[in-house]
């Protein structure tokens, strides 16, 4: 990519920012800035202790709020918030800045409401970029809920159809969930051809902050399941990408196992879900699965027979899509590689059976071939990847929103 394109890229235009967020309790209206600093909208958590009557707490990495008697748990720079045992998925992530823990003001108006039931109520402001969280008396929180309204959220229109987005030609809001592989206590593979103290996690990390960009650039909001070296259990990772997220996309790096013709291997190679086919596919989806082996056991995904069923559901629902998905990313990212195409491949990945949405696993090259290391560790070939994969991406998006047109062509404005 050369250097002009790079900067007009750079300068693309952004929403405005929001300024304020209104408290409004019984005992009086309370407006907290906003900050857009880290590129989605964050309160000061400190801001919020007065006019909520909010406790926070942080140790180590863990951030630790009460409110009206929920216990909210955060990571820093991870975009979820565990609350009485469900997890609920952030636009942005909890962190520290200037000796202060800010939080995503999606928490505040869209977690809390539902979390601390009919305690609050968030109206958005027109435009929707800000809002009022409204403390409702506790007399009327009770009365608020009759059987016949199902919820108090606001129901928003559908977005109207806008012009084309100049780089892309897509046309609709999307959102992606990017997974930086392993992290924290699993360093992955240990990266036999990176330089010195480089392992996957690592890189995979360095990949997914550069999809980020290239993504936003793209005018699509793009999330990080992890933004920093930590570990997120593998079940919580998929189940990050819900609502307002159309994909998932987890980064990797793979890895021979130690033999005479181990380092001759190379190439890119983009997974979907299904059952592994081939003895190469298991050895893969068994070496990513590790990492539930370092995780805590306390993860949020459904268990028990109707847990699978429920996941098998979804799973058969979203196989083609992810197929296609595969098929765009791997096309895209060949193109670029050194190493060569090894094409799309099934296996099943816990990462991927618990996402909600198409989901894929791309093996970005294999640290036990000189050439694909070298190419992994440099920037050049990290932004290679990280911008072909992009393309991949919109290719998808762009074939999602014609087949929506196709089935609903009498809808919007
Ligand atoms: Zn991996």
């Amino acid at each position: 990519m050369s250097v002009l394109v790079w900067l007009v890229l750079v300068t693309a235009p952004r929403a405005p920012a929001p300024q304020a967020v209104l408290i409004a309790t019984p005992r009086g209206e309370t407006s907290v800035p906003v900050t857009t600093e880290r590129g989605t909208a964050a309160v000061a958590a400190p801001r919020l202790g007065p006019p909520l009557g909010l406790t926070v707490a942080l140790d180590g990495s863990r951030v630790t709020v009460g409110l009206s008697g929920v216990v909210f748990v955060f990571q820093l720079g991870a975009p979820f918030v565990r609350a009485g045992g469900v997890v609920y998925g952030l636009v942005g992530e909890p962190y520290v800045a200037r000796d202060t823990v800010f939080l995503p003001l999606h928490w505040l108006a869209d977690c809390v409401p539902r979390a601390v039931g009919g305690r609050y109520r968030w109206e958005p402001a027109p435009g929707g970029d800000t809002g009022r969280l409204v403390e409702l008396p506790i007399a009327s929180a009770v009365t608020a809920t009759p059987p016949s309204t199902p919820s108090t959220a606001p129901v928003l229109p559908p977005s109207p159809a806008s012009a084309p987005n100049p780089i892309t030609g897509l046309r609709l809001r999307h959102g992606v969930v990017i997974d930086p592989g392993h992290g924290g206590v699993d360093p992955g593979n240990p990266g036999r051809y990176f330089p010195s103290g480089l392992v996957e996690k690592d890189i995979t990390l360095a990949i997914g902050r550069l999809l980020r960009a290239e993504l936003t650039r793209r005018a699509i909001v793009a999330t990080l399941t992890r933004s920093t070296d930590t570990l997120i259990d593998l079940t919580d990772r998929g189940a990050l990408c819900k609502a307002a997220c159309d994909l998932f996309v987890s980064i990797h790096v793979n890895a021979m196992p130690d033999g005479r013709r181990a380092d001759r291997v190379s190439g890119v190679e983009t997974y979907f879900l299904s059952d592994a086919k081939t003895e190469d596919q298991q050895r893969v989806a068994q070496m990513e699965n590790e990492a539930i082996s370092f995780e805590t056991g306390t993860s949020s995904a459904a268990t028990g027979p109707l847990g699978f069923i429920l996941r098998d559901l979804q799973v058969n629902e979203y196989l083609r899509e992810s197929a296609q998905l595969a098929q765009l990313v791997q096309d895209s990212a060949a193109r670029i590689h050194p190493g060569g195409d090894r094409g799309v491949q099934q296996a099943g990945f816990t990462v991927l059976t618990t996402a909600r949405r198409p989901a894929i696993l791309v093996e970005t090259g294999f640290a036990t071939n000189r050439t694909d290391g070298a190419f992994l560790a440099s920037s050049l070939g990290q932004h290679k990847i990280a911008s072909a994969i992009a393309d991949g991406i919109v290719a998808y998006l762009l074939e999602l929103e014609r087949k929506r047109a196709v089935a609903a062509p009498a809808r919007g404005r």
